[in-house]
């Protein structure tokens, strides 16, 4: 026996609650962070706004992600579409999947319009950037608020060396809309086996000048901001300033704690890498609770015991390893997501392949990021290794 759309519409509706727009404005207004209103139309519909703080995911997504959006199924959900139809359908769908407070609102969208109700107008990707960021949006952590973020978001990377070249190529293709980069090196022919960023045509070239050619052709979407400059404690409170996260591909211990003074005076995190022959860590410094590089190594060491680095040897590819462990938790920081390496660092042995987690903890004491700091001043050390990776 056949049945007719509008008579099986009348079934599902029967089998589900239905509440006016202005029973949502109240609902919306009483129940704030516990209630989902879900949105189910189609991306093309949202061009004339959407109600603030309601999630969207389109009616054919629906039973796919709801788990994401909504695990518990307790909480409230009012889901809505431009007329009362694809809501009632998801309704019924999600009562089916087990959600029990589940409406779905008559009239949708355009009753919302025709009360006069408020909108939002989220801002949009283009169609270019939906299809290139296509297979991160699409995971529901990130989204498109989250590619919109990460667009709207500055890092800057000291070192556009062996650590700094696979940072900046992932946060470039990921579309971290501004990258900076400071680094007063010339390509030489040498820093080839790691330093990625930059091929043969390059060498003798500066090496801001010849990242900045390999990103752009990489995402012109990504605008570039390049310091000529070896960093110093005259210039990086200027250099620093207005940056959302600074990563520290570096490996010289005067500008490593200049780095780190600099990011605790300005409240930057400070997304922390380091090799050694087979082994890298990597870290996050000045974030939340966490600590700061001089909680750790409150002074550097003097000269006579630094490792010396015209002797340090390193494999091109745990540079890669390193440097892409800290594009990822430079984009966790960025969309507060996930659990980030605030207050624990990894370290890991490249021959045995083996990773280790330490616990590192801020120091109630510390030189500089204590509530008492000895240290309010930057300190331009001794510079007794030039050697970046
Ligand atoms: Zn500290």
């Amino acid at each position: 026996m056949s049945v007719s759309f509008s008579d099986y519409l009348a079934q599902v509706k029967s089998r589900i609650r239905e509440i006016s727009v202005h029973e949502l404005k109240e609902m919306i207004g009483r129940q704030k962070d516990d209630l989902t209103v879900l949105d189910v139309r189609e991306p093309e519909e949202f061009e004339n706004g959407i109600i603030k703080g309601a999630t969207t995911v389109p009616r054919g997504y629906v039973e796919l992600r709801i788990e994401q959006v909504q695990p518990d199924r307790d909480k409230p959900i009012a889901v809505i579409c431009a007329g009362g139809t694809r809501s009632a359908l998801s309704a019924l769908s999600l009562q089916g999947l087990g959600y029990q407070d589940v409406v779905s609102v008559s009239g949708g969208m355009g009753a919302w319009v025709r009360a006069g109700y408020e909108l939002d107008h989220p801002r949009r990707l283009t169609k270019e950037q939906q299809a290139r960021y296509a297979r991160q949006i699409i995971l529901p952590q990130l989204g498109e608020a989250g590619q919109q973020k990460l667009l709207d978001s500055k890092v800057l990377l000291v070192g556009a060396g062996g650590l700094g070249s696979p940072t900046a190529l992932y946060l470039a293709a990921g579309g971290v809309g501004t990258i900076g980069i400071i680094d007063n090196d010339k390509v030489d022919t040498s820093n080839l086996q790691r330093q990625i960023l930059h091929s043969e045509g390059a060498a003798g070239t500066p090496k801001v000048q010849s990242a900045t050619e390999t990103l752009r052709r990489l995402n012109s979407d990504v605008k570039i901001v390049t310091y000529e400059e070896r960093l110093t404690s005259e210039n990086v409170m200027r250099i620093f300033e207005g940056w959302d996260v600074v990563v520290d591909g570096t490996d010289n211990f005067p500008t490593r704690y200049l780095i780190n003074d600099a990011c605790v005076f300005l409240g930057i995190p400070n997304v922390h890498g380091s090799i050694y022959h087979f082994d890298g860590q990597c870290t996050i410094f000045n974030h939340g609770d966490g600590p700061c590089y001089r909680c750790l190594y409150p002074e550097p060491p003097p000269p006579e015991l630094a490792p010396s680095c015209a002797e340090a040897g390193v494999l091109g590819a745990i540079c890669g390893v390193v440097g892409t462990m800290q594009a990822v938790e430079t984009i966790k920081v960025l969309l507060e997501m996930g659990d980030d390496l605030t207050g624990r660092l990894v370290s890991f042995d490249a021959l045995k392949m083996s990773f280790r987690e330490l616990k590192v903890r801020r120091d109630p004491h510390c030189l500089v990021c204590s509530e008492h700091p000895q240290i309010t001043e930057l300190i331009d050390y001794e510079q007794f290794c030039t050697v970046t990776f």
